[in-house]
């Protein structure tokens, strides 16, 4: 799972998830772009990873805007050199709301950030590895993107959006050099709801409280392994996929739930 000297971009990296991916690939010697929507998040990670002795920095930028993927691609390209792993990361809850519930700005906001963001990073990422033959692309899927629950009906449906598109492109472009993969995260402890809601904005109903997962012991009836994982146990899943080891693995989802699926 060595990472030394590849360039890697984290989007949803001021927090959470991304965060462990970014502080994990800078561990094992990536140079590691973290991008949020925050700005102050994303330096903050950069910060903490250049602490712990590591390269990177922090961007700003909506992955929902092609123009803003791109500028965030192009500096960290130029600052820290051609890109070698993209991790399609940021995403929102939607609030466990229904279809008849949902609101359509809700609907387009979330699937602008948790597909549409998940494409534009995909294509801007393909622009530099394909002429170079040779890449890595990791996009975070969920359980909810493989089952009809983790999620309302906006969640849901990106979420089942990203596994399909990574399979797509794993038979499109993996003859090229480059593999595609999702991993999809069981419940972890992060700011996902706090964030969430406050990026929807105002007019939202307050989701806390709502969902299969909302405490300990709704975690224990729906995961096996009786506990929420860890941000550095689906970080360790990430970092496997965008290293040399898994050169053969494509077009896969890497469910890592403590056995939620299972069931
Ligand atoms: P989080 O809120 O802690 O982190 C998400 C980060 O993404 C935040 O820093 C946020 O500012 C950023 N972000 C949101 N929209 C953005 C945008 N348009 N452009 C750039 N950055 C943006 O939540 P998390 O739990 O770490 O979530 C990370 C990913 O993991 C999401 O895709 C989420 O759907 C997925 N996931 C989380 C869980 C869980 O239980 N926490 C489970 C399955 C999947």
């Amino acid at each position: 799972m060595e990472l030394q000297d590849r360039v890697a971009v984290v989007t949803g990296a001021g927090s959470g998830i991304g965060r462990g991916i970014a502080l994990a690939m800078a561990g094992r010697g990536a140079r590691v772009a973290a991008v949020d929507l925050d700005a102050g998040s994303a330096a903050e990670t950069a910060r903490l990873l250049m602490g712990a002795g590591g390269k990177g920095m922090g961007l700003q930028a909506d992955t929902s805007r092609a123009t803003e993927v791109d500028r965030a691609v192009s500096a960290a390209v130029s600052q820290l050199g051609p890109l070698d792993i993209m991790v399609n990361n940021a995403g929102i809850l939607d609030g466990y709301w229904n279809v008849d519930e949902t609101d359509d700005a809700v609907w387009e906001r979330v699937l602008g950030i948790n597909l549409t963001g998940v494409f534009h990073g995909c294509k801007r990422a393909l622009r530099e590895m394909l002429p170079r033959g040779h890449g890595r692309i990791v996009n975070m899927a969920s359980v909810a993107g493989l089952n009809g629950t983790g999620g309302g009906a906006a969640y849901v449906a990106s979420k089942h959006g990203v596994v399909g598109l990574t399979r797509q492109m794993a038979v499109t472009y993996s003859a090229r050099g480059i593999t595609i993969n999702a991993v999809a995260p069981g419940p972890i402890l992060t700011g996902l709801r706090a964030h969430s809601q406050e990026i929807l904005g105002p007019g939202v109903p307050d989701m806390s409280g709502r969902g299969v997962a909302v405490d300990d012991a709704a975690v224990r009836a729906i995961a096996p392994a009786g506990r929420r994982g860890t941000v550095e146990e689906i970080a360790s899943a990430v970092c496997f996929l965008a290293s040399d080891e898994a050169g053969y693995i494509t077009g896969h989802t890497l469910v890592v739930d403590g056995g939620w699926r299972a069931k």
